[in-house]
């Protein structure tokens, strides 16, 4: 019997020992805001579809009719056969939604940020990166062979003495817009200006906040009226978009660099072209009906209300990603478990996702959320936290915003 299998079996021993093991959860329906998880109807409460879109019959309908006439996968890596003129469409539609010149799309948000990093910065350059920034963020510094810089957390000052104390030419600096844990807003309006002062190119992954952020909902740099300020802009159509995919936008000269030195680009099959009118169909939505993103706001701030209010702490979150800090571990998967017993998924957070000692469960609104689904959380989260002893005091009016 051969051994060579048995540091697995170990290290799935050691996570079950220290209580880490992770286990996944099936989802028995399409994510709306109640889903069915082992026959239980459960208050879905860590989705990212922020808007409600996965289910509309719109995208629905788009995504049928392109599978009609488009048939089922493209063929192809973009620069081989793959790139459809229905994803030329998406990246012209993109382009206008940003007000760049260009947009190129690519399979995830993950492999974005795996190809475009490397393509710009290499050896001999440095990138700054925020310490909260996505895995995907920190893989793509890693693959890059740049130096590394990473500063606390949204700290501007710490950002500005890294870049002085560096005389190196190739510089970038790196965040995500909103950050995909801890729910704050990257402070972009001292980025640029730190990024003009310094000759640093800025690139903001916006996954969370495109349809979610500005009047548009084109994400961070519309909500700090820095349009054209930021060389590369990153978003997702997994979240409020409802679907799969991403892309990058900015100057023509960006897009075209990327399609020729991006190494993730080149070798993938490119996108499904039933994600192209899909996505096509979510913009339409993004744009025509502004009330979807005023209804994740207002739900944004009733559930944050209450949930300061029960006692607990949400970390000083800005958006619809609300944090509720648990600490520990052990303590963190218990309320993870006893909540989804009472009819809430949301999902404990811990190592390595989040810092060691700042494990949370991390609360995601969506706008087809009611106020009654709110109050029925606020309720769960009150007595399962009281029964931890995480919140503490008189429970009355406690819940309501
Ligand atoms: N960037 C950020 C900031 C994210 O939070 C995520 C996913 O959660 C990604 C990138 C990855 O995007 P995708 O799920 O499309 O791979």
């Amino acid at each position: 019997m051969s051994h060579k299998f048995d540091f697995v079996e170990e290290e799935l021993q050691l996570l079950e020992r220290k209580g880490s093991y992770r286990r996944i959860r099936w989802v028995e329906e399409a994510p709306s805001p109640w889903v069915r998880i082992n026959g239980d109807r459960v208050l879905l409460l860590c989705s990212n579809n922020y808007l409600g879109l996965i289910n509309d019959p719109r995208l629905k309908e788009a995504a049928v009719r392109a599978i009609e006439e488009w048939g089922c996968g493209s063929g192809g890596s973009r620069s081989i056969c793959g790139s459809l003129s229905l994803h030329r469409m998406l990246e012209e539609r993109l382009a206008r939604f940003h007000g760049s010149e260009s947009a190129l799309l690519f399979n995830s948000g993950y492999s974005a940020n795996l190809s475009i990093i490397p393509s710009l910065m290499g050896d001999g350059e440095v990138i700054y990166s925020d310490e909260l920034n996505h895995a995907s963020i920190v893989d793509g510094c890693r693959l890059s062979r740049a130096a590394v810089q990473i500063y606390p957390h949204r700290d501007m000052r710490e950002l500005e003495s890294l870049l002085k104390g560096n005389q190196r030419k190739g510089k970038m600096i790196v965040t995500d817009g909103i950050f995909s844990m801890d729910g704050d807003i990257a402070p972009l309006t001292e980025i640029v200006e730190l990024a003009r002062k310094y000759s640093a190119l800025t690139m903001v992954d916006d996954a969370h906040a495109i349809g979610v952020l500005g009047s548009k909902g084109s994400g961070s740099p519309e909500h700090f009226q820095l349009l054209h300020e930021i060389d590369v802009h990153v978003g997702t159509f997994g979240k409020a978009l409802g679907c799969f995919g991403a892309y990058a936008a900015g100057r023509r000269s960006l897009i075209e660099f990327l399609i020729n030195k991006g190494r993730v680009f080149l070798y993938t099959t490119a996108l499904p072209p039933s994600v192209s009118a899909t996505v096509l169909a979510g913009l339409d939505i993004l744009e025509g009906e502004p009330e979807r993103r005023e209804r994740l706001w207002k739900n944004v701030d009733y559930l944050r209300r209450g949930l300061d209010r029960v006692g607990f702490d949400t970390m000083n979150s800005q958006a619809h990603i609300i944090p509720v800090l648990t600490r520990e571990e052990g303590l963190t998967m218990e309320m993870d478990r006893r909540l989804l017993e009472k009819g809430v998924f949301v999902q404990g957070i811990r190592p390595p996702t989040v810092p060691e000692g700042k494990c949370r469960l991390r609360v995601t609104v969506m706008a087809t959320h009611t106020q009654e689904d709110l109050d029925f959380a606020l309720e769960k989260f009150e007595e399962v936290g009281r029964s931890l002893g995480i919140v503490h005091g008189s429970s009355t009016d406690c819940s309501r915003g």
